[in-house]
């Protein structure tokens, strides 16, 4: 398509013909691109916000023709011919409501943008469709390109479709699963002893000493405007979400819409990069109303942003010595990424925040076990950031977020789960024994299977609701769980089942939650047994009252954690 290259530094615009390295007048890095499409320059009148509107409505029906792929976004993509697009089938990843999560948070409007489900598993997917698809247009053999991993997995396999000879750069601390998926792909893998920073720059003049392209990351064209794709999509979606649509279904009529907020954990700051581009273009041709608010993540151990942000720094302090097992995080030198984030922040709003490793592996193990979504640790962090602006009232429980759900576990679960994650089961030998001693054998080895001991009555009326505590007590593992639906019934399941402890909500039809606790109390078998009340009301003195001495712990729903609970159940059981 037709654009034009802008220099961040000296403002100076030039043609678009090949991928650059550098600005041609100044010789500084940090390139944007500037579309027709968006900045119409020839007619002066086309400038005006009515025009841009007007091709705006005029590209969503072209869009209806198109397929659920990022290329459906064609105008705004840095490639002048379509014969050279790569392609593994990237872009329109789902955008998934967070059912139980946003239920524990008492947050009814968190979406997950699924980029695991890129072709190789990460959002670095979209940036190698776009960066191999415009080096094969420049006709570029071999290339080079450094990465925290996942980019190396992504860019490996686009570069293997396209002919393209990748040369990668990663540092010796990313996991051997992923290097051997790069290995795989054909490429050449260097693997530097040293830090992020310093295998990019060792990429850098290993490129200039053999005269091969070097892929500039968030500085170039490509690797923004891929980003920038995110944006379109989630534009899309949740204008159908919103709209109480499903989010899968292209070319509906609803408006598009910019989320509250964007979330995501942040290494080199492409991703929020784009993703602002891409609602500022959608914006210019009047498809939405704002830009969101940015809530952006780093990994303690190496929080350059973060830390430099909260110490109001206009120019990033870098970390030369990263202490974190999270390498797809690790980049110490930010640079000009942090200025521009910065500036957006200023603009429209959001923060760069710390998370401990504790945090992310934390927050790693609840997604997966809530809302069976497992992710590698760099995206934990993302949720964990999520669950910190919730707690300090940050993000307000109507916002809508959009979380990047940037990466899978299947390259580095073994990091995480460690080797005792199943029960083994030995079947009875089936030599000599008689069948029939065989088959009892086997019902005890079965019996044995389900250790459990404790019972617990769940009395909750709300399906959501009782759901969402089965599920965290479920993946506890140690618990039978009983459940009713109204007073009467969960009061005979007590009488018949006689659980070690009851959970139980006040407002139900029919016989309520305090006349549970008066039936218990009044039961000389039953008046021991530990309750802990969860609750949407607000307790009036009286009814506090009333529930005093008499139960464990109460919990309001939608601002507990599972821990909270967990924690309240093993200090109230016998
Ligand atoms: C690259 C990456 C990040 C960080 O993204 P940036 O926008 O480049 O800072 C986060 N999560 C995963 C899984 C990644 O691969
Ligand atoms: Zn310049």
């Amino acid at each position: 398509m037709t654009f034009k290259i802008v220099c961040r530094a000296c403002h100076e615009k030039f043609d678009y013909e090949r991928p650059l390295p550098v600005c041609p007048n100044c010789g500084q890095g940090w390139l944007d691109a500037e579309y027709e499409f968006t900045h119409p320059t020839i007619d002066p009148q086309a400038t005006s916000n009515g025009h841009l509107a007007q091709r705006g409505q005029e590209w969503r029906q072209k869009l209806a023709q198109r397929g659920a792929t990022l290329w459906r976004y064609r105008e705004l993509l840095p490639l002048i011919h379509d014969e050279n697009i790569v392609s593994l089938g990237e872009g329109w990843t789902p955008l998934l409501k967070a059912h139980n999560l946003g239920l524990m948070l008492g947050h009814p409007n968190i979406y997950i943008k699924d980029e695991r489900q890129g072709p190789t598993g990460s959002f670095k997917d979209r940036q190698a469709a776009i960066a191999i698809s415009a080096m094969k247009e420049a006709g570029i053999k071999e290339a080079v390109v450094s990465s925290t991993g996942n980019v190396a997995i992504a860019y490996s396999a686009y570069s293997a479709r396209a002919g393209i000879k990748m040369w990668i750069f990663v540092t010796s601390s990313v996991p051997a699963e992923k290097m051997r998926e790069v290995a795989l792909y054909g490429s050449e893998v260097i693997k530097v002893a040293g830090t992020y920073d310093e295998a990019k720059r060792i990429a850098a003049e290993f490129a200039a000493s053999k005269n091969l392209f070097l892929d500039r990351g968030v500085k170039g064209i490509a690797a923004k405007e891929a980003m920038k794709t995110l944006a379109f999509e989630v534009a899309e979606q949740l204008g159908n979400a919103l709209a109480g649509e499903h989010t899968a279904v292209l070319n509906s009529n609803n408006p598009w819409r910019t989320p509250d907020w964007y979330l995501q954990a942040v290494s080199g700051g492409l991703g929020p990069v784009g993703v602002m581009k891409g609602f500022a273009e959608l914006k210019r041709l009047g498809l939405v109303e704002k830009l969101p608010k940015l809530g952006l993540f780093q990994t303690s151990g190496c929080a350059p942003m973060a830390n430099s942000f909260h110490k109001q720094l206009a120019v990033a302090e870098t970390v030369k010595e990263p202490r974190t097992d999270i390498t797809t995080l690790a980049t110490g030198d930010p640079g000009e990424a942090y200025e521009v984030l910065r500036e957006l922040i200023a603009q429209y709003g959001g923060t760069i925040d710390p998370i401990t490793d504790v945090e992310a592996f934390n927050a790693l193990h609840l997604v997966a076990k809530m809302d069976g979504i497992s992710v590698e640790p760099a995206t934990a962090v993302t949720f964990a950031g999520l669950f910190k602006l919730i707690r300090e009232g940050k993000i307000k429980p109507h916002e809508t977020v959009v979380l990047n759900c940037s990466g899978h576990t299947f390259p580095v679960e073994k990091h995480i789960i460690g080797e005792h994650h199943t029960r083994d089961m030995t079947l009875p030998d089936t030599g000599e024994l008689a069948n029939r001693s065989r088959e009892e054998g086997l019902l005890t080895a079965l019996e044995e299977l389900d250790s459990r001991v404790q019972r617990i009555t769940i009395v909750e009326d709300n399906p959501d609701a009782a759901r969402l505590i089965r599920r965290i007590l479920q993946a506890q593992g140690d618990f039978l769980i009983d459940e009713a639906h109204d007073g009467h019934s969960g009061l005979r399941l007590i009488q018949e089942t006689r659980p070690n402890l009851v959970i139980l909500d006040l407002m139900m039809p029919g016989l309520d939650g305090f006349g549970v606790v008066k039936a218990m109390k009044a039961d000389p078998t039953l008046k021991e047994t530990p309750i802990i009340v969860i609750t949407a009301k607000e307790l009036t003195d009286d009814e506090k009252m009333r529930l005093d001495g008499h139960i464990k712990a109460l919990l309001q729903k939608g601002s507990f954690m599972d821990s909270d609970l967990l924690n309240d159940i093993q200090q109230a059981l016998p």
